[in-house]
């Protein structure tokens, strides 16, 4: 936007909020801040206006926190049933640069047995996906090679694995000769139903799963030839019960490893299992995050490794139409929100709020006018908020009221307009454009177009969301959400 634009919505807005303002006089004293919660007193009165009450972190609450990237991992893990399609660039480092690189276009090219292609084409595959492209050649090599791959959730990395896993078991044999370290009992379980499904035509290959609660009897050692299981009872099969013999496993898989290094005990009883194994075991280990500390553990535990990484193209905001709209106080945003919601047509949408407790009490509000509304918040358990996102994804709520808890990795493909309720700051009270950046990319995902919708509500919002828009460089216009008409509009751009 022009500067000389936003000059005019400023006068327009202190036009229009100067009947009801009431400004606090310069040295008021402000209300001590309190952690994760509003004073009451801190909170504006109707009518009230002041710079101390404008959006975001003015001292008196804290915002909810980023989920970090494991968890985002494991969420999108439980959230996606459908191969994720997102612009990715593949970036190969290996132990010997001068060796061609192999990909494939398609599973045929792999020469893989009969039955596993059947497993393959029965499950819905039809071609291999951008991270199975480049992994599998040399998964299925010979001699095999080690491999760290990083690509995010739903981007077929398990699919991968269990395809080279299957492709080297030898079925006459039985006695384990793969073992596979999931971070949870549910990802174990999971993984164990993907093997089984793969291995469809192939009766005479068996799981194990080395989970809490199932243990082999007493002395006899395991005949199945796959072991999926937690890192604390694969190491207590290896070390304590020897039910299983580590010099006869061929491939050892390291699945979610980004979320294991999150795990108390599990990055140390991950490399005790690794230690027990032979030299010439293949070794994969595969994350969905690609941080320093995910990459020295891989390290640590892979050697010599081929390491593939998807990168996922610069979430941008080209295809995403960006507005503002002004309101005088919390109430008015409300109003302002329940107008567009109730005439834009939207797929599903999200809000984004700075505290948990705004948020609760949106959603109070929003279910009082009859919404069916979700609420996530930074408080509840990883398992809860699989549920609340599982739910919204099929649709049962259209609408996710939530904080920065959901401002990054989630991805809902159906999401096409973001609201911020509170325009993101940082600690600093600076505006957070990366936070900006993620939130409204929860919207225009997988190339489709999106609406973000920011709530200005002060003299300092409407500043932060001046210098987002300096920052990326992209227009955001001035919305009447007064103005039905207007609203109506964004239907036909
Ligand atoms: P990741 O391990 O990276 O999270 P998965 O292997 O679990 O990804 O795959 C995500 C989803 O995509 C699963 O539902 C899986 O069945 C599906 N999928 C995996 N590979 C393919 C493929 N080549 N074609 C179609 N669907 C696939």
């Amino acid at each position: 936007m022009a500067s000389s634009d936003w000059s005019k919505a400023v006068e327009d807005q202190e036009k229009r909020l100067s009947a009801g303002m009431k400004r606090v006089q310069l040295g008021a004293p402000r209300t001590a801040p309190k952690t994760g919660e509003a004073t009451p007193s801190a909170q504006p009165s109707a009518g009230d206006w002041c710079d101390e009450v404008d959006s975001g972190p003015e001292g008196e609450e804290e915002g909810d926190k980023p989920t970090t990237a494991a968890e985002a991992s494991l969420l999108n893990k439980l959230l996606h049933d459908g191969l994720v399609k997102a612009k990715v660039s593949v970036e190969v480092q290996q132990k010997d640069p001068n060796s061609p690189l192999y990909s494939v276009k398609s599973f045929e090219q792999l020469r893989l047995s009969r039955e596993l292609l059947d497993g393959i084409y029965g499950m819905g595959f039809n071609t291999p996906s951008k991270i199975q492209e480049t992994a599998l050649p040399a998964l299925i090599a010979d001699p095999p090679c080690n491999m760290i791959a990083q690509s995010q959730s739903g981007t077929g990395k398990t699919a991968a694995f269990v395809l080279a896993l299957l492709h080297r078991v030898d079925k006459t044999n039985m006695w384990p000769q793969v073992l596979i370290l999931s971070p949870t009992y549910e990802l174990a379980v999971q993984t164990g139903d993907v093997i089984s499904e793969m291995a469809r035509f192939i009766p005479e290959i068996k799981i194990m799963l080395a989970i809490k609660g199932k243990k082999p009897e007493r002395g006899q050692m395991i005949a199945e030839q796959i072991v999926v299981g937690t890192p604390g009872t694969v190491l207590d099969f290896l070390t304590r019960r020897r039910c299983l013999d580590p010099n006869r496993i061929r491939v050892f898989v390291l699945d979610e490893a980004d979320i294991m290094i999150n795990v108390q005990n599990f990055q140390d009883h991950s490399v005790r299992v690794q230690r027990q194994l032979k030299p010439d075991c293949q070794m994969m280990l595969f994350s969905a995050t690609y941080s320093d500390e995910v990459m020295s553990f891989a390290k640590r535990i892979i050697p010599d490794p081929i390491v593939i990484r998807l990168k996922k193209e610069d979430e941008t905001l080209d295809n995403i139409r960006q507005y503002y709209t002004i309101c005088q106080k919390e109430e008015e945003k409300f109003v302002a929100l329940s107008n567009i919601y109730g005439v834009v047509t939207i797929g599903q949408a999200i809000v984004f709020c700075y505290t948990r407790k705004s948020a609760s009490a949106l959603c109070e509000k929003m279910k009082n006018d009859g919404h069916a509304v979700a609420l996530l918040t930074g408080e509840l358990t990883l398992e809860d908020r699989a549920t609340i996102l599982t739910r919204f994804r099929d649709g049962k709520e259209k609408l996710l009221i939530t904080t920065n808890v959901c401002a990054r990795g989630i991805d809902v493909e159906q999401v096409t307009v973001v609201f911020n309720f509170d325009i993101p700051v940082d600690v600093y009270r600076q505006p957070d454009f990366e936070t900006y950046l993620h939130r409204i990319g929860r919207t225009g995902r997988f190339g489709k177009s999106g609406l973000a919708i920011n709530f200005v509500d002060g003299i300092r919002s409407r500043e932060y969301l001046k210098r987002i828009e300096d920052h990326f460089g992209k227009k955001i216009r001035e919305l009447r959400t007064d103005d039905i008409d207007e609203v109506e509009k964004l239907n036909e751009e």
